[in-house]
């Protein structure tokens, strides 16, 4: 996180790790929100590590600096360089894949590994589209959710629902976090 004061108007930038096993959807949410866009063969990222998305909370601009593995997820060989100095988290599951939220936990507790401050954490039960093939309840989210003290949101990338959503309560509560 850092402020910076520029001709008179403060600037914020907070990073924000997705995180989440193999095929969830991280890319797709990041796509969606920063870009608009969807891929349905998406491949592992090369190359681009952050995107940058700004918004406006009390007149003040707010840069959301948003990272994403390049598949290394798959091979449980997410960095420490990956989290360090994120200030939001974004722990995403597939709704129609059991197992990956059976991981949530673990990438909950790599997460505490390596940060040393508050981190705003949303639980993600993406691909909500998939209604017909659910392999996890809404209020199995919402439990957890509650257990761990995260916010929760199902969201689908592929349709749009609660994308920008929740980002921007992550990035709220990073702000009133910081402030
Ligand atoms: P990542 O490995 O977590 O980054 O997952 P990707 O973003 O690469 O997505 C993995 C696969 O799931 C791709 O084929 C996407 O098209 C698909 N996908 C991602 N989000 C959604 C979603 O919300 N709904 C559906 N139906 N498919 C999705
Ligand atoms: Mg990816």
């Amino acid at each position: 996180m850092s402020s910076s004061d520029e001709e008179g108007g403060e600037e914020y930038l907070f990073k924000i790790v997705i995180i989440g096993d193999s095929a969830v959807g991280k890319s797709n949410l990041l796509s969606r929100y920063a870009r608009n866009e969807f891929n349905l063969h998406s491949k592992a990222t090369i190359g681009v590590e952050f995107q940058t998305q700004s918004m406006e909370i009390d007149g003040k601009e707010i840069k959301a600096q948003i990272w994403d593995t390049a598949g290394q997820e798959r091979f449980r060989a997410v960095t420490s360089a990956y989290y360090r100095g994120a200030v939001g988290a974004l722990v995403v599951y597939d709704i129609s894949r059991k197992t990956t939220f059976e991981s949530v936990g673990r990438w909950l507790d790599e997460l505490k590994m390596h940060s040393d401050t508050t981190v705003a954490k949303m639980l993600v039960g993406n691909k909500c589209d998939l209604d017909n093939i659910r392999d996890v309840s809404v209020e199995d989210g919402t439990t957890l959710a509650e257990q761990e003290d995260l916010f929760f949101m199902e969201t689908s990338a592929l349709d749009s629902t609660n994308v920008k959503k929740a980002f921007e309560i992550v990035i709220r509560e990073i702000y009133n976090n910081v402030s």
